[in-house]
């Protein structure tokens, strides 16, 4: 079986040049993530026309993410060198992006002393240092060290995002997402979205014309306003770094769990984020709980997993990509198939009295996942002009193969992200049966399917259908 899960890699000073591009994605690269939280933007278009040369090169589709850090507070920089914090030792907190010692931590955040409170607890970069605010005074905060640790770079800090008055995303974010949609990005995501108001503020084209949206879920406000920002985002990050520092640490595996089940009922690909293989950044394997973890990412129904610092930082990212796609891939032989698509079945078609374009699709893409399961079919070709039945159909997850076939080369692109999908551009050729004609030709010409066997087609009745409409079971000639 070939792996089902795909793999988002961030790509950093690590992993940059086009012979680590490349061996990234040899090694299984989907999507390559592109941060903007570290140097300019002009150094983030020159890595993502890389990757797309690389991708180009390499003759595989890669989705490019660029993620827009939002109102991330982070610290000067400590410097190349790790800087020690001791616990119950007395630290200050002042405005400024110059340089921060194990004495005064810089804080590039005007509002730092108006929107933090005596009495807050602060975690710098993912909880490696955990500071109390002890008091406040002057042009500073004083703060004592709960949790010592090593810090280095220019760690992120954690303040309650209830308490921050900066909007998302910032301006600084609009500014990058402006030249990025200039040069056609395929996804971008938006950082401690609150409510589905924060991603209409972002007023991109809805997707494929513009980028798919992803939403970060790593505040409080976006875990209670869940349904509303799935219905209005085109994906979901569970952005575990952000969220563990926002709720408690014992919560963090059940929300994991809960928003991946609504983003799946949902149809929105979801990607499981941060720390999945960290170890990783300064060693050639992982520990053991980070074996388990990736895989049980996959068991909880996670379309995506993402390395962050591990790819972009790490001593070895194509190693990292490699290891992933090893446990991801055993774990997807693993997974309970026949379970998941019967609770989806439930979970789906309850209220379904309709007939609107979402309740046609949910009952054919379901009808497609029974045609294969009992014929034993083991190709699923699903056209589609904007992927929408194409994310609908790997909602299902079907032991078939899904090859998501579109005319239109950003849905392609934006199909790298959907669970067990072979994203394959065709010609668009008008009329139905010429479309499924030429899909199960161009199946047969990639290899993808044998002559004589059955394939399962899903297609819309013409290709300006909001829906899917039509379902074939073809021999391939
Ligand atoms: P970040 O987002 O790496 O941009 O902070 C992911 C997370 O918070 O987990
Ligand atoms: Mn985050």
């Amino acid at each position: 079986m070939t792996r089902r899960t795909k793999i988002v890699a961030t790509i950093g000073p690590a992993s940059e040049d086009e012979s680590t591009l490349a061996h990234m994605m040899a090694a299984g690269m989907d999507v390559a993530r592109i941060g903007l939280a570290h140097g300019t933007v002009d150094e983030a278009i020159e890595r993502y026309r890389r990757i797309r040369k690389v991708s180009e090169q390499e003759g595989r589709p890669v989705g490019i993410l660029v993620d827009l850090p939002g109102p991330k507070v982070r610290a000067a920089t400590f410097g190349e060198d790790q800087v020690r914090f001791r616990s119950e030792s007395l630290v200050e907190l002042v405005v400024g992006n110059e340089r921060s010692t194990s004495d005064v931590v810089e804080v590039d955040y005007e509002g730092l002393l108006d929107d933090v409170l005596v009495g807050d607890t602060l975690d710098v970069g993912d909880g490696r240092v955990v500071l109390d605010v002890v008091d406040k005074g002057g042009d500073r905060l004083k703060v004592q060290v709960v949790h010592g640790g090593l810090l280095s770079g220019c760690p992120g800090i954690h303040i309650p995002a209830d308490r921050l008055r900066m909007a998302t995303p910032t301006p600084a974010d609009f500014l990058a997402l402006d030249a990025f949609v200039e040069l056609g990005v395929d996804m971008v995501a938006i950082s401690f979205v609150r409510s589905a108001h924060d991603i209409r503020r972002v007023g991109t084209e809805p997707h494929p014309r513009g980028p798919m949206l992803v939403a970060k879920i790593e505040t409080r406000a976006a875990v209670q306003n869940l349904a509303g920002i799935i219905e209005t985002a085109g994906a979901i990050m569970v952005a575990r770094g952000d969220l563990g520092s926002e709720c408690s640490i014992e919560e963090l595996p059940h929300l994991q769990k809960q928003i991946i089940q609504q983003c799946i009922a949902g149809g929105r690909p979801v990607i499981t984020a941060t720390q999945m293989l960290e170890s990783m950044v300064s060693r050639p394997s992982p520990t053991r709980a980070e074996a388990s973890d990736v895989a049980n990412a996959v068991f909880d129904g996670s379309s995506a997993l993402m390395l962050s610092g591990e790819t972009a930082i790490g001593i070895d990212p194509p190693n990292v990509v490699r290891t992933m796609d090893r446990i991801a891939q055993r774990a997807d032989e693993e997974f309970n198939y026949e379970l998941w698509a019967e609770r989806l079945a439930e979970l789906r078609m309850t209220d379904d009295t309709t007939h609107d374009a979402a309740s046609i699709t949910d009952a054919m893409t379901m009808a497609a996942w029974r045609a294969a399961d009992s014929l034993g079919i083991s190709t699923i070709l699903a056209i589609s002009g904007t992927g929408f039945t194409v994310r609908s159909m790997a909602r299902f997850r079907p032991q078939a193969r899904i090859i998501g076939m579109s005319h239109n080369e950003r849905t392609v692109q934006q199909l790298t992200m959907s669970w067990g999908t072979t994203p394959v551009l065709v010609k668009d050729r008008g009329s139905n049966d010429d479309m499924v004609r030429q899909a199960v030709e161009v199946a047969r010409d990639r290899d993808v399917v044998r002559s004589g066997e059955i394939v399962a087609v899903l297609a819309g009745s013409d290709n300006r259908s909001r829906s899917a409409n039509v379902l074939r079971l073809e021999r391939v000639p």
